[in-house]
């Protein structure tokens, strides 16, 4: 039987959060990270509360299919890319960010046949140790997408494991910049503690 364990998640309580991430990064573009199944309450009643957001970042084709079926018109981005090469298809058809954080997914898009080029996030592994490229690797895999006719917008992407705590940000940001200042394209860094306790100016 299970637990009779009710969270109750109000849409209004999501649009006025999704205000306080817009007030305290007022220059930058805010996804709203649903991960899976919007963290168990389903993406359709989540879109409802978050749908002034820039974009939705999520782990599911199926869900990003859903959002595009509610006629979410704007940027979604597969916070893990693609689980496999046929994915991809699926990413063109439905016009999806994606996340690159390993070479298998970069040998995938090398052999992907597609006439809509690609827009993808390449994945630095900043210190989470979750995914992504090693800072002495990025440079290489950024070379490697940059040559390919199938991907025609590299941004780049980090995610902080101490935002929250004593460590803070500042050794994964330094990372990042290192590995990136150079680099065209746009960047997505902060999720929602860096935000709050972290914010620029
Ligand atoms: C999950 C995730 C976020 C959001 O993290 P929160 O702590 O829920 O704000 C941001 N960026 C990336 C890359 C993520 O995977």
């Amino acid at each position: 039987m299970p637990r009779p364990i009710l969270a109750t998640v109000h849409t209004g309580a999501l649009r006025h959060n999704l205000g306080i991430a817009r007030e305290r990064a007022p220059d930058a573009r805010v996804w709203a990270v649903v991960k899976a199944d919007a963290y168990g309450h389903g993406i359709e009643r989540a879109f409802e509360g978050l749908r002034g957001a820039d974009g939705f970042a999520l782990l599911d084709l199926a869900e990003a299919e859903r959002l595009r079926a509610l006629d979410w018109r704007g940027p979604i981005l597969l916070l893990e890319g693609a689980f496999e090469a046929r994915d991809l298809e699926l990413c063109s058809r439905l016009n999806l960010w994606h996340a690159v954080h390993c070479n298998e997914q970069i040998d995938w898009l090398a052999a992907h046949k597609t006439q809509q080029p690609h827009k993808v996030f390449l994945k630095l592994n900043s210190g989470m140790n979750r995914l992504g490229f090693t800072p002495a690797a990025y440079r290489t895999a950024w070379a490697r997408l940059n040559a390919l006719p199938q991907v025609e917008e590299i941004g780049h992407m980090t995610h902080f494991s101490d935002a929250d705590g004593a460590r803070g940000i500042a050794h994964q940001v330094a990372l990042f910049e290192q590995a990136t200042d150079d680099l065209p394209g746009e960047r997505t860094l902060a999720n929602s503690a860096a935000i709050l306790r972290h914010a620029r100016g």
